[in-house]
């Protein structure tokens, strides 16, 4: 198997029937990029900028910070990444950042944290796009913002970042080419007002790992809650339908950056409901490329339509059967 998928790395993920997928990978440490060339992956699709603050024992400079996006857009050359912003605060608490605030809280997933944090610890963010923007100098900046609920915060945090950029231009530095917004869709309440937020942004990355906690309620992390709700689970699937549907009425790319998108099956759903962008954990890249390279996605689609209308009992069990029958 491992040499199989190695065999597949210069492979482009397209579908039987000739669907061009676009494949990207997670990454937060600087080596993560140097796996882009070994698995074969189009980009980095969620740069997770926290981790550095979570390894330092200090607060990160601005000057390392930008030494490290610099170190992984060279690693990636050509190839997108996407960076997003510090996604700190409620259990990933950082010793060196007094955040009195967001200690002891009772719920701390759904706490001060992420964008909620850095929007009112704004000298974080700041010195984070100042450090951004001149690591992207010359080329293109994506950068994508956490944990957004409504609108207002997508506005917030661009307008933040348009704000260095401006500051960087009186300033004669060197800016980048571009620079391309997205918003992570991870809570529920940003569905609804999908048509307010679209047209405002570039491009929408739903991270499953979050959005499912949220809409389950479910802690992601209980043990005795991991294998209760299945991701593929009718409310999950018509939901993130629903999402898809009004991006590609309004044009705006859209992926899944969370680990459903690393297991074949949940893949496969993934694609059939219209999701042409996965950003995956490195070491799936070589399985979800062999099971997008053995499907036909003309035979999935109206198959997993039925499913969603008329939900057997057991959807996954009728994917599994659905997958062994077309040899996916
Ligand atoms: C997610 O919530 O799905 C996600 C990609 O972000 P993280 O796992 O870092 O919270
Ligand atoms: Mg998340």
């Amino acid at each position: 198997r491992r040499a199989q998928y190695a065999a597949l790395r210069d492979q482009p993920p397209v579908t039987r029937d000739g669907t061009r997928m676009t494949l990207m990978v997670n990454a937060g440490l600087r080596d993560d990029a140097g796996a882009l060339d070994l698995v074969g992956a189009d980009g980095i699709g969620l740069f997770r900028t926290e981790f550095q603050f979570l390894v330092s024992a200090t607060l990160p400079r601005r000057e390392s910070q930008q030494r490290l996006y610099k170190s992984v857009l060279d690693a990636a050359g050509d190839k997108p990444v996407i960076f997003r912003t510090i996604d700190v605060g409620g259990d990933k608490a950082l010793p060196y950042l007094k955040v009195e605030d967001s200690e002891n809280e009772e719920n701390p997933a759904m706490g001060w944290r992420a964008l909620r944090l850095a929007l009112d610890r704004d000298g974080l963010m700041k010195a984070q796009a100042r450090a951004l923007l001149e690591a992207a100098a010359g080329g293109v900046l994506n950068v994508m913002f956490p944990m957004i609920s409504e609108p207002w915060e997508f506005d917030a945090a661009k307008a933040l970042v348009e704000e260095q950029r401006a500051w960087l231009a009186a300033r004669r530095k060197a800016l980048p080419r571009d620079v391309r917004y997205g918003a992570m869709l991870e809570v529920p309440a940003l569905a609804e007002t999908l048509d307010i937020l679209l047209p405002k942004i570039d491009f929408l990355s739903i991270g499953t790992n979050d959005l499912t906690q949220f809409l389950f309620a479910a802690d992601r992390a209980h043990p005795k809650l991991a294998e209760r709700y299945d991701w593929l689970s009718p409310a999950i699937l018509r939901f993130l339908r629903r999402v898809v549907r009004a991006a590609d009425d309004h044009g705006v790319p859209v992926g899944v950056c969370g680990e459903m998108g690393g297991r074949p099956l949940e893949a496969m759903a993934l694609i059939g409901i219209g999701i042409r962008r996965l950003s995956i954990t490195p070491v799936a890249v070589g399985q979800i490329k062999a099971m997008i390279r053995s499907l036909d996605l003309s035979a999935l689609t109206p198959a997993l339509e039925g499913m969603l209308a008329r939900p057997p009992e057991d959807l996954r069990a009728a994917l599994a059967a659905w997958a062994d029958r077309h040899q996916v």
